[in-house]
């Protein structure tokens, strides 16, 4: 029997353990920082065809309907007038059992966390040594340890785990942009909706058939160091209230309606750490963070997981090394959306929306763009 360690137990280690469950030859443990999870949280996710097929599989179809929606189209619309440009129908990338989905965070989370058995699961880790010798010693809190053949790493964007492995590591870096996320009642149709303004873009879709939908904004702003480390000022009303003021009003959302603002610096990754060892995997955002511009974090974390048991299982890093390849490809594409989204010079606007508009029609662009992350 062979005892893995998964450090973080977020999307990507949840879901991990979830696959682990039907592995009659290894036992795993997850070490997870938190007191306990908050289920009543009520912001939403995206997750695309790819990862809807890996969470089919372990029973994720069998949610209440009435907890997630099934968005059939993405619109885009020009912020300072609320013109649509153009939409892209999602359900070309469907198949009769998996669709697009939308749903609250901790509806996912909860799903997850409910297969793993109370035993396997440590909250209120601190692990403060990994020493590598013939397998892993992890200790915590400077006073037990255990011992383990596999670590896998899933602490998240700020990965301390990562920085404990190894000696050369790169942060992520703020990319100098602000998220601005909120929850908005009321009916906004079933589509995911991107507004793009200047500097700024937000998107709104529903979480579940409740007439609850997800707001999230992307707004460019400098900040200075000291800022950045200034948490309460993320929290403060004044700094809320100018962000919110600094999007371009629309006639189809009232900002007066979003409820329970939260702001956050946006970090991204860039680069992969250099990590050469059969028998530890970063997975997730502490593999790499992207810009949140192609709603892909998520889903590429169940992806990675999923592609490292295939490793593990297989002996070699194939399949993880693959992840990596297409980790790239995304993130690229990520940047370029996040570009465009944000244009402000009205010629630029008036070419985007044009070629906007022939490409969203373009199946062949649309394959090559979407389909081949989406059909993976
Ligand atoms: C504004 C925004 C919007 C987004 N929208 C989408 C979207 O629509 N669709 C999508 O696919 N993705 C989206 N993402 C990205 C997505 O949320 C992340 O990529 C995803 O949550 C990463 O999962 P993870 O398991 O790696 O990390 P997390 O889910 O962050 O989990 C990490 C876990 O590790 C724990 N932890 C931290 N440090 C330690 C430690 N030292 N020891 C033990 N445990 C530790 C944490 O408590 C947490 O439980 C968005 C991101 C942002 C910023």
């Amino acid at each position: 029997m062979k005892k893995i360690a998964i450090v973080g137990g977020g999307i990507s280690g949840l879901y991990f353990a979830n696959i682990l469950n039907s592995e009659k030859n290894f036992e795993y443990k997850i070490f997870e920082k938190k007191d306990n999870y908050n289920f009543q949280e009520g912001y939403g996710i995206q997750l695309s065809v790819n990862s809807i097929k890996l969470l089919n599989n372990i029973g994720f179809k069998n949610l209440p309907a009435s907890e997630v929606s099934f968005p059939s189209k993405v619109n885009f619309i020009q912020a300072n007038n609320s013109k649509k440009i153009c939409d892209i129908d999602l359900t070309q990338f469907n198949d009769p059992l998996n669709r697009y989905t939308t749903l609250k965070r901790s509806t996912l989370l909860e799903f997850l966390f409910k297969n793993v058995p109370e035993n396997q699961i440590k909250f209120n880790s601190n692990i403060t040594k990994i020493e590598n010798v013939n397998n892993f010693r992890i200790t915590l809190n400077e006073n037990t340890y255990e011992e383990f053949d596999y670590l896998i790493i899933a602490d998240g964007i700020f990965s301390k785990t990562k920085s404990l492995i190894l000696n050369d590591i790169t942060n992520p870096k703020y990319n100098f942009n602000i998220a601005l996320r909120a929850k908005l009642i009321g009916d906004y149709g079933n589509d995911i909706s991107i507004y793009m303004g200047s500097n700024s873009h937000y998107v709104i879709y529903p979480v579940n058939q409740n007439n609850e939908y997800n707001f999230v904004a992307i707004i460019k702003k400098k900040l200075s160091s000291d800022e950045l480390r200034n948490h309460s000022l993320f929290k403060s009303d004044k700094f809320l209230g100018s962000l919110r003021s600094s999007l371009q009003n629309t006639s189809q959302i009232s900002f007066q309606n979003l409820r329970e603002l939260k702001s956050f610096p946006v970090y991204v990754s860039s680069n992969f750490a250099n990590l050469n060892k059969k028998n530890i995997f970063l997975s997730g955002d502490a593999l790499f963070t992207f810009p949140p511009s192609f709603a892909q974090g998520a889903s590429q974390s169940i992806e990675t997981a999923n592609d490292i048991l295939k490793s593990i299982l297989n002996g070699s890093n194939e399949y993880y090394q693959k992840r990596i390849e297409n980790i790239s490809s995304i993130n690229d594409k990520s940047k370029f959306n996040h570009f465009s989204f944000h244009l402000s010079n009205p010629i630029s606007v008036f070419i985007r929306n044009n070629i906007l508009k022939f490409l969203s029609k373009n199946k062949t662009f649309l394959e090559n763009y979407l389909g081949k992350i989406y059909r993976t």
